[in-house]
């Protein structure tokens, strides 16, 4: 039990009559042992006559002596390190039962314990034991285990005031006044456990706990019970420290709930936080809107620069994710390179899609990845709580269809959800699954497009384009397939066929003695394809084309680096005969430089700056001025207008290509047209 002694009187006793030696004759007197401990030396400084027998030592200078440090347990190191501290901070004393082994002969006493203040400074014990005859042995024992116990025990009257603590309660405590709730680094906590012994007389929970080590988690179970001293109601309160557990299984729990690489969320407990998002803005009567992010061309990064930049690009998209998301937002990782955001709305947001376009924002400027600076595309599909759907599954299923469009169409990256985007994607779907049976079934045609000299009009080459001969639907154009023969790879055998089908008219043509080159498009997937290279160099025999009459039209991607060995692919390919052309040239990212390195025969004006070019055409001018220093051809494509082709004309660029002369025709058309003209020109 543990007491406030409060301040001890001095003894006033009359010098004149008692001397000190009465008074010691009196404590030898005493059938009560009484003895002084040192805690430092660990040996008894003074002790009363009922000591030594107690200790059954002969004299008090061979009590003395004795160093009963020598054989004591840590446990009861401990204990007297705690008594130490306890006597330090407070005037308090302890009544506990000890067993004590002198001479190895087990003496049990029932000891009061209190503190004693030395002349030189030092805090001593003060022991007062009386044998104790009358206690059974289970009591013995349990008095024992709860002074050895690591549990830490306590009792608490029904206010909180502290009553009892055994040993590894007292020495957990931050105070030994402190109350039971006072504990507690959550009030709430105590207010849950008290509330539920009240109804149920025990409850349990863990708990953070203020100790003198600092916060800890501790597992209490509280039970109603009787103070055995008053009889008034009680807390008994047993705790055990479960720390290390409690942090391992949190750790667990985080390692299961978050992505390793970027320390998002992962698809786990999405489902859980993104009900409680949705529940707090139904509740606030806010808005939430659900983006998908997908990064463009992640595989490329990954199988061009590795997957250690693959694994950075990620880390560094989550990084930025997270720096623009608000602290309630929901932030995954959804698995490869799809993120999701759910964004609260405050109110009176901007736009329906601020957040997206801050997104995109982000990513404008060229990322640093692996030391190289890259140009990092995403595409983002959104849907809005709660005008595009209510439940969570719908509103993923409608960002998603979202998303397929934002990838599908390169000029818009962040697209909201609407309607119609579920017979888009049935359609697609159904491309994707027809595809396959299109390249076994051979349903596609080429078409060719005329190019012509602005001067005169003569036909000079042609650019093969393909279109889906659909046995349903009719002729598809390559819009409408080639994105996603390149999503899903069927791109390289399609383009295979192409090459194949214009090496052999190239030989036709030479047959004809038609004086006309052939131009393909080649998708930067192809380049890649390890089929490719040897396909090319094996076509000039197979099919007798001349291959510097076949101008393989590249687009700016692919010299940008992004995809792996492109400049010895090039080379290879130019080495074989054939001639290299930027497509859509200007569209990229308008580096200039590459150009140097790269073997460049012609460059194809994309449609977008021939559209106004008589109003100024300061960019094409440009462009001609460029390709006249590298020395390469010039065909501008889309023109539609004679004006355009005057323009063109007056300007230097000799080539052109668009609705104005003709639009694609099938092959038999073509070569009608290419007969007239040499008809024409024999005449
Ligand atoms: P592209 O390589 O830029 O081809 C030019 C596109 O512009 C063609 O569309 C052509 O019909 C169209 N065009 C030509 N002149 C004019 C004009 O005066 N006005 C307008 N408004 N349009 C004009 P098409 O045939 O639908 O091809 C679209 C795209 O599909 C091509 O763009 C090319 O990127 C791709 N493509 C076509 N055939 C193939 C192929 O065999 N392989 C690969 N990988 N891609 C192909
Ligand atoms: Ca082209
Ligand atoms: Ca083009």
């Amino acid at each position: 039990m543990t007491s406030d002694n409060g301040q001890s009187k001095p003894v006033s006793i009359a010098d004149d009559k008692v001397d000190l030696d009465l008074l010691a004759s009196i404590y030898d007197r005493l059938d009560t042992a009484v003895w002084i401990f040192d805690f430092d030396l660990k040996r008894i400084l003074w002790a009363n006559g009922k000591t030594l027998e107690v200790m059954d030592a002969s004299s008090l200078a061979e009590l003395q002596l004795r160093d009963l440090g020598a054989d004591m347990s840590p446990s009861v190191e401990k204990r007297l390190r705690q008594y130490r501290h306890d006597f330090w901070n407070r005037d308090v004393s302890f009544s506990e039962i000890w067993t004590l082994y002198p001479k190895g002969t087990p003496k049990v006493l029932q000891m009061v314990m209190s503190g004693l203040r030395l002349k030189d400074g030092r805090m001593a014990l003060l022991c007062e034991a009386r044998e104790h005859h009358e206690q059974q042995p289970e009591t013995l024992r349990s008095a024992e285990a709860l002074l050895h116990t690591t549990v830490m025990i306590s009792l608490f009257t029904m206010d909180g005031l502290p009553l009892y603590r055994n040993t590894a309660a007292r020495a957990a405590c931050v105070s030994l006044a402190t109350r039971f709730e006072e504990q507690f680094a959550d009030p709430k906590d105590a207010q849950k456990l008290l509330e539920q012994v009240e109804r149920e007389r025990t409850s349990k929970l863990v708990a953070r706990i203020k100790t003198g080590a600092g916060t800890r988690w501790h597992e209490l179970t509280i039970r109603a019970c009787h103070d055995a001293v008053t009889g008034q109601p009680a807390y008994l309160v047993s705790e055990i420290d479960v720390t290390e557990l409690h942090e391992t299984k949190e750790r667990a729990q985080y390692l299961a709930s978050h992505d390793t690489l970027t320390g998002l969320s992962n698809r786990t407990y999405l489902k859980e936080r993104l009900t409680q998002i949705l529940k707090t803005a139904s509740e606030a009567n806010q808005t939430a809107t659900l983006y998908l992010v997908d990064l463009d061309d992640f595989k490329l990064v990954n199988d061009s620069m590795g997957h250690a930049a693959g694994d950075a690009l990620l880390q560094l998209v989550s990084a930025k994710l997270k720096d623009l998301a608000c602290p309630g937002d929901v932030v995954a990782r959804l698995g490869g390179d799809e993120f999701l955001i759910c964004h609260l709305e405050k109110e009176g947001s901007q736009s329906d899609d601020w957040f997206g376009q801050s997104l995109l924002n982000a990513f404008t400027p060229p990322q640093l990845i692996d030391g190289k600076a890259k140009h990092v595309g995403l595409s983002i599909g959104f849907a809005h709580y709660p005008e595009d759907g209510i439940k969570i599954d719908q509103l993923m299923r409608h960002a998603d269809l979202a998303l397929y469009q934002a990838k599908s169409n390169p000029s818009t990256k962040c697209v909201r959800y609407h309607e119609r985007m579920k017979r888009l994607r049935n359609e697609h779907l159904a491309i994707r699954k027809d595809l396959e049976q299109a390249i076994r079934e051979y349903e596609f045609v080429l078409h060719y497009q005329p190019v012509a000299f602005t001067g005169n009009d003569r036909v000079v080459a042609a650019e093969a384009l393909i279109r889906w001969q659909h046995p349903e639907q009719g002729l598809i154009r390559p819009d409408q397939f080639v994105p996603i023969a390149e999503e899903t790879g069927l791109i390289n055998e399609i383009g295979a066929w192409v090459c194949l089908q214009v090496a052999h008219m190239q030989a036709r043509l030479q047959k004809l003695k038609y004086p006309v080159g052939l131009s393909l498009n080649v998708s930067p997937r192809q380049l890649s394809d390890p089929l490719f290279v040897p396909l090319m160099q094996s076509l000039p025999s197979e099919t007798g084309c001349d291959p510097s009459k076949i101008s393989l039209e590249i687009t700016e991607t692919v010299l940008l680096g992004d995809i792996a060995n492109a400049h010895e692919t090039l080379a290879i390919l130019k080495e074989t005969g054939y001639q290299i052309v930027i497509d859509d040239f200007g569209t990229g990212y308008s580096n200039l430089a590459y150009l140097h390195n790269y073997p460049i025969d012609g460059i194809k004006i994309d449609r977008m700056f021939v559209e106004d070019i008589t109003s100024g055409g300061e960019i094409v001018k440009l462009i001609l001025s460029l390709a006249k220093a590298l020395g390469a051809d010039v065909v501008a494509e889309g023109v539609e207008t004679i004006d355009q082709r005057s323009w063109l004309s007056k300007n230097g660029c000799n080539l052109y290509q668009g609705y104005l002369y003709s639009k694609p025709v099938p092959e038999d058309r073509f070569l009608s047209m290419l007969r007239t003209q040499m008809e024409l020109a024999a005449t």
